[in-house]
């Protein structure tokens, strides 16, 4: 035989099934006769003797079997032996890899089920004593084995330990495996735009916010705070971001301008946009640029009026570039008080530039009059404004009257009230977080802080539960306020370790001997929603309709303050608040609506989508009291709070809107802004006041309209809002000024 020839000869001698079996029999039994052989494979001697010789021949052929002369006896060659034993090789390991089970792993690759790896697991996520693990992990290896999967996942082995750790009672380690994803459905329904989590957002970020709002949930928060949360008796303000970032941030500019030494207010004002460039990822809320027109008057130089306001202009376009940098908050000073013009600047102090200051918020009332380049209202950046007790006289009482004839036509600005004894320092983010010096004169405490967190009560449920008893609301409001006390800690706690570990550098970075975020003098807020809901469920009454109601309101403020006052324990600034950043109060009434029998009056707005009332200036108060309770109920929520008074048509003046804001400032309103319905018509490029179907110049209705408005301290056009959102604007209170 050829060389070549050898393998296919004993290849297709191997390739029967007879002719295997004869080789099997030799190999078990020993040399056989040509009968004896036949009858091993339960043939008829007397009648396949043919067929038996042939297949014994092919064998033989082989050189796997030969006939002993001697014996007369036919058994394996060497050859024969060693092919045999292969073939019992190759047979098991077939039968092995049939047996074992392929797992389709989440990298994604196929990996052979291997118990160990689930006791490394067990050990390593959850903690799990060795022993333990291993006795686990072989009750799911024997579970896995008779449910004979054909798709074997590691989300679905995950699954199955759960199940066997939840059967045997071990629900703490449990916890600990629990898996953060969402159901393929509600994926899908995301990726194909089905999904009400805002229409134009980027799939990405949405479901990977889902996923780390469930990492807040299970892994950062107490469980009993998590299950409060969920059942929406509070509501973690922006879950997603409590691992990643803090709230908000006061910027003190001045810390990039030195380091950068800008030559021209373009440059300076190139670096501050840089400085909200790069912020504007780093937090969850909002950023504020303090002191705004203060800090860069030093770098006015010659530059006539209508210089600035370009720069200005030019300044304000960039922020509203894109989506990026809607965070931004600019707060610019009425005059410059005396604490801050003492301070030192590039030449000479920040008192030589008063005039310049004022100027710079001339150009910004200017630019925001104007609008863009469709005469549009600008939206961002939002602005604040602080007025100090010197901004009611000279050059800056101009400036006043000019920014009291913005809010009449625009509603832009936001009021901060600084008119007190003294000069104490006080700052609003959007949303109207406040942040405060707590010593007097020390005007720069408030910079480079911000608000840590904030959690959202939902004080209509606790009302409900108390079943119309003061006594044990006031003890459902402590107990409701404890939780949030807990899940502030564990936000400010991981917050420090992240800062610690360098995780933040933008916030870590070393000014003047600290971290460039104060986390000491920041806050945290507990936010109180619904109170007129609340009282009302009480009293029977909305505090509109009736002196108690009031009353109440102001006495659970007290009860709150004063149990977060005792109990805050750790050395930190928690705070009560009356603020709405998510639309909590939307989330909180929907779920009430399905929550026992709570009341249906005591939910506003259409039945399918109720609210609750976050600021009182949306109810039917008479002006007058409106100011008294609101400056009452501002004292006690130090957290933040803005009084938003909806105008109605028509504006009042300038000079009529400016005593208005005057006697705030007397009555002690801290914070309060104006709100005006603007109707803008595309053709016309003109706007209107109040909401108008069609344009009272051309008379063009429908697409050619835009309606802007304001829930809160943005304006915003209100198609963008949902059904829900659009009716509580609706219902809002207007007042006539
Ligand atoms: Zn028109």
């Amino acid at each position: 035989m050829h060389r070549r020839e050898i393998l296919p000869t004993i290849l297709s001698a191997l390739s029967n099934i007879i002719r295997l079996e004869i080789l099997r029999i030799l190999y078990s039994r020993g040399p056989l006769s040509f009968t004896g052989l036949m009858i091993e494979l339960g043939m008829d001697p007397r009648m396949n003797t043919g067929k038996f010789g042939y297949h014994l021949k092919t064998l033989m052929k082989a050189g796997l079997v030969d006939l002993d002369k001697s014996s007369g006896c036919y058994r394996l060659t060497e050859l024969g032996r060693s092919v045999l034993k292969l073939l019992k090789k190759i047979e098991d390991s077939v039968k092995m890899e049939r047996d074992k089970l392929l797992v389709r792993t989440s990298l994604p690759s196929i990996e052979v089920f291997n118990r160990h790896r689930i006791v490394e697991c067990l050990v390593k996520e959850a903690n799990m004593p060795k022993r333990l693990a291993e006795e686990v992990a072989r009750e799911v290896e024997a579970r896995v084995r008779k449910m004979n999967i054909k798709y074997l996942t590691t989300a679905l082995i995950r699954d199955i330990v759960n199940m066997i750790l939840l059967e045997r009672g071990l629900e703490e380690y449990r916890h600990a495996l629990a898996r953060l994803g969402m159901p393929v459905y509600d994926v899908s329904q995301i990726v194909e735009g089905h999904s009400s989590e805002g229409l134009s957002e980027d799939p990405r970020e949405v479901t990977g916010r889902a996923v780390l709002e469930q990492y807040t949930l299970t892994r950062l928060v107490p469980r009993h705070v998590a299950d409060a949360h969920i059942s929406g008796l509070i509501h973690l303000v922006k879950a997603y971001e409590w691992a990643l970032h803090p709230e908000s941030i006061h910027h003190d500019v001045r810390v990039f301008l030195e380091e950068r030494t800008p030559s021209s207010l373009s440059k300076a004002l190139l670096t501050i946009f840089d400085v909200i460039a790069t912020y504007s990822r780093l937090v969850a809320l909002s950023q504020v640029v303090e002191h705004f027109n203060t800090f860069i008057a030093p770098y006015i130089g010659k530059l006539t009026y209508e210089e600035l306001k370009n720069r200005i202009r030019e300044f304000i376009e960039l922020l509203n570039a894109g989506t990026y940098f809607h965070n931004a908050v600019i707060s610019l000073d009425v005059g410059i008080p005396k604490p801050i013009g003492e301070e030192k600047c590039p030449e000479g102090t920040y008192g030589d530039y008063e005039e310049e200051a004022l100027r710079v918020v001339d150009a910004f009332v200017e630019v925001f009059m104007e609008g863009d380049d469709e005469k549009k209202p600008y939206l961002r950046p939002l602005l604040t404004v602080k007025i100090y007790k010197d901004s009611l006289k000279g050059h800056a009482r101009n400036t006043l009257l000019k920014l009291a004839k913005l809010a009449s036509a625009r509603g832009t600005p936001l009021f901060i009230n600084l008119t007190g004894g003294g000069y104490s320092n006080m700052s609003y983010s959007d949303h109207g977080l406040r942040v405060y010096s707590t010593i007097r004169e020390e005007w720069d405490e408030i910079l480079m802080t911000g608000s840590i967190g904030t959690v959202a009560l939902n004080m209509p449920r606790i009302a409900f539960e108390s079943r119309r008893d003061e006594e044990v609301l006031l003890d459902k409001l402590d107990a409701a306020i404890s939780l949030c006390l807990k899940a502030l800690e564990a936000r400010y706690k991981t917050l420090e370790r992240r800062l610690k570990v360098g995780k933040l550098p933008e916030y870590s970075f070393e000014v003047r001997g600290n971290a460039y975020l104060r986390m000491h003098s920041s806050t945290l807020n507990i936010s109180l929603i619904g109170l007129p809901e609340a009282v009302k469920l009480i009293t029977g009454y909305y505090p509109h309709e009736n002196r108690d109601a009031r009353g109440l309101i102001a006495k659970l403020l007290r009860e709150a303050n004063k149990f977060v006052c005792e109990e805050a324990g750790f050395e930190r600034r928690v705070n009560i608040a009356e603020v709405r950043v998510e639309d909590e109060n939307f989330r909180f009434a929907e779920m009430d609506s399905r929550y026992g029998d709570m009341p249906r009056e005591s939910l506003r707005g259409d039945p399918r989508t109720p609210y609750y009332t976050t600021d009182l200036g949306s109810l039917a108060i008479p002006f007058r009291d409106l100011v008294r309770i609101t400056s009452e109920a501002q004292k006690l929520t130090p957290g933040g709070h803005v009084l938003n008074i909806n105008m109605a048509e028509p504006s009042p003046s300038a000079e009529k809107l400016l005593s208005t804001i005057e006697r705030l400032l007397r009555e002690k309103v801290n914070f309060f802004t104006f709100t005006r319905d603007l109707t803008y018509c595309r053709i016309c490029r003109r706007i209107e006041g109040g909401l108008r179907a069609k344009c009272s110049y051309c008379s063009f209705s429908g697409s050619k309209i835009i309606h802007y408005g304001r829930l809160t301290t943005r304006y915003e056009t209100i198609s963008s809002w949902d059904y829900g959102k659009r009716i509580e604007y609706m219902e809002r209170f207007r007042h006539i000024i």
